[in-house]
């Protein structure tokens, strides 16, 4: 009896050291909740991907028709509710703060009631800024995809030590759609050479 008590006490601590090793991810996986799977595949697909991006580009085209550089962003959650949406505003609220990504993640953080917003994806037409960037960061977001390189602004995605050392959970994807991205904002460029040539003559 003494036997089998030991034996069943030494199993059971054994089990849960085993847990302890193990991460959140892989102890929900035990019980069927494979959060990290769904998420990686999520994050694979690109149908997901095109649904969203164009959501993100329905926001850039508000800031084109209001003569705005057209960025715009989204936020949506794992399961797939966008809880966040936001364009360029820099001219009409005349200041640098007024960037798509940092309008959405306001009001994501409006619905969800928390600064945290380590559930959501940003979707956003065009690379964004260093402040962006950090705020990304500051504000925990599982996974950024956007479309536009930003050679000027840029985070620098894959460029040499960007910073890296803060850059381990943030899931990324680039260029995506990018040309898309691109033609609506050669769009805007194109309308605003037209009227300064308009304005010299
Ligand atoms: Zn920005």
């Amino acid at each position: 009896m003494t036997g089998i008590i030991l034996y069943l006490l030494l199993y059971t601590n054994k089990y849960f050291l085993k847990l302890k090793r193990l991460k959140l991810d892989s102890i929900l996986n035990i019980f069927g909740m494979k959060i990290q799977e769904t998420e990686s595949k999520y994050f694979m697909k690109d149908d997901k991907h095109n649904f969203f991006m164009q959501k993100a580009l329905s926001q850039a085209k508000l800031a084109l028709k209001r003569n705005e550089v057209p960025v715009g962003a989204i936020i949506v959650t794992s399961s797939g509710n966008i809880i966040g949406r936001g364009y360029n505003k820099i001219e009409s609220k005349k200041c640098q703060t007024a960037h798509a990504e940092v309008i959405a993640i306001t009001k994501a953080c409006k619905v969800v009631g928390d600064w945290r917003l380590d559930n959501c994806w940003l979707y956003v037409t065009l690379e964004p800024c260093l402040m962006c960037y950090g705020l990304i960061k500051l504000s925990r977001i599982k996974g950024l995809i956007f479309g536009a390189r930003s050679d000027l602004f840029g985070f620098g995605y894959k460029k040499k030590g960007f910073l890296k050392l803060v850059d381990k959970k943030l899931l990324i994807k680039g260029y995506f759609k990018e040309q898309e991205c691109i033609d609506i904002l050669q769009q805007f460029f194109k309308i605003l050479r037209n009227k300064k040539r308009k304005v010299s003559k």
